[in-house]
């Protein structure tokens, strides 16, 4: 018994879909994405559930936050395969939740009523345990680092740890904080994750020239995480699961719940006034450790100047606008005191070699 057809491969490190040409035969599913055939079998898959329309949407172990959309015509190839969990398996779980839903619906019409969603879920998020948060940042770390894509390069993995630690708030210790170096020049990005994680995209380091446009960077993802951003538009997502725990007295729970929409902090997009406040942060942070704040400023005019040619980052292009952007980065220095006037260098000439690619700026700059 075996099927044969069209599925939707869809990446949410990247947030990019693919349409693949996707076949079961018993208990093995192969697709081909990029010209790589990806095969799996059924203890591959992490979880199954089935939309509306009656697609079924598997949640791939590889590579993190895979999601492979199959048409209902695949379902009982899918079930067969013990890929889906059957109907009628499937029907008891759904009843059982169907009676915990119901009462949590009741309290979550209330909480509604009397404080909004958005309050609400701050206020949820404050209950979130330290040890939920940081369940979170190692379950999407974990996933990273099994990308295969950690360097190899210990000399740009060392300049890098350096870089972090130099900008970590004073309630994380160093010996807590785990950095990824991903040997990936096409990701223009780098995170920072709840508990002490940081992941920087080889491709957006060969966009930087010396280690202060790298420390901005950091610094005001490290912000966001400081500032719980990221914390906050999980539990806006998870608030059902979240009211649910609490309501059944399943503290521990919660950390399992956020985890499973952990891998959504990968796609977060933030909005103006948490990507000022992200800015704030690293422009205090650096003037305070007597590091260089006008490292992100000088970025952003590069890539601003190459404009058309370079592909501006997501993370950097964001809101508010470029222009106002680079202007309030300037008055956030000015409100802190101003540059320091010797900031420290923290990396060695072979370290900042091996961190960035010089290329020589354009000639606008
Ligand atoms: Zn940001």
């Amino acid at each position: 018994m075996s099927w044969r057809g069209h599925a939707l491969h869809f990446d949410t490190l990247t947030s990019r879909s693919t349409p693949v040409e996707a076949a079961i035969e018993g208990d093995r599913l192969h697709f081909t994405l990029e010209g790589v055939t990806r095969r799996y079998a059924p203890e591959e898959v992490k979880d199954g559930d089935r939309t509306l329309q009656g697609e079924a949407r598997l949640h791939l172990a590889h590579p993190p936050g895979a999601v492979l959309t199959l048409p209902p015509e695949a379902v009982p190839h899918l079930e067969a395969g013990k890929f889906l969990r059957t109907r009628v398996r499937q029907a008891a779980f759904v009843m059982r939740n169907v009676v915990i839903v119901g009462s949590v619906f009741l309290a979550l019409v209330l909480a509604f009523l009397l404080l909004g969603i958005r309050p609400l879920s701050n206020q949820l998020a404050k209950l979130i345990p330290a040890d939920a948060e940081r369940a979170v940042g190692q379950a999407v770390y974990d996933g990273v680092a099994r990308t295969g894509l950690v360097t190899a390069d210990s000399l740009s993995a060392a300049a890098l740890r350096k870089v972090v630690l130099a900008v970590l708030p004073e309630d994380l210790s160093p010996d807590q904080v785990r950095v990824a170096l991903l040997e990936d020049t096409v990701t223009v990005n780098a995170f920072a994750l709840p508990g002490g994680f940081v992941v920087v995209h080889r491709g957006i380091l060969n966009l930087m020239e010396d280690e202060s446009e790298l420390l901005g960077v950091v610094a005001h993802e490290i912000g966001h995480v400081y500032e719980r951003h990221g914390m906050r538009r999980l539990t806006r997502t998870a608030t059902l699961g979240i009211l649910t725990a609490l309501v059944f007295g399943d503290a521990g729970g919660i950390g399992s719940i956020l985890v499973q929409h952990g891998t959504s902090l990968l796609s977060l997009s933030y909005d103006r006034d948490e990507e000022r406040a992200a800015d704030a942060f690293a422009v205090r942070t650096l003037i305070a450790r007597n590091l260089d704040p006008g490292g992100l400023r000088r970025l952003f005019s590069k890539l601003e100047a190459q404009e058309g040619r370079v592909k501006i980052p997501a993370l950097l292009s964001s809101h508010p606008a470029t222009a106002e952007r680079m202007t309030r980065l300037e008055s956030l220095v000015a409100e802190a005191g101003g540059a320091p006037e010797a900031p420290q260098t923290l990396l060695t000439p072979a370290e900042a070699g091996a961190l960035f690619r010089r290329v020589a700026p354009p000639a606008s700059y």
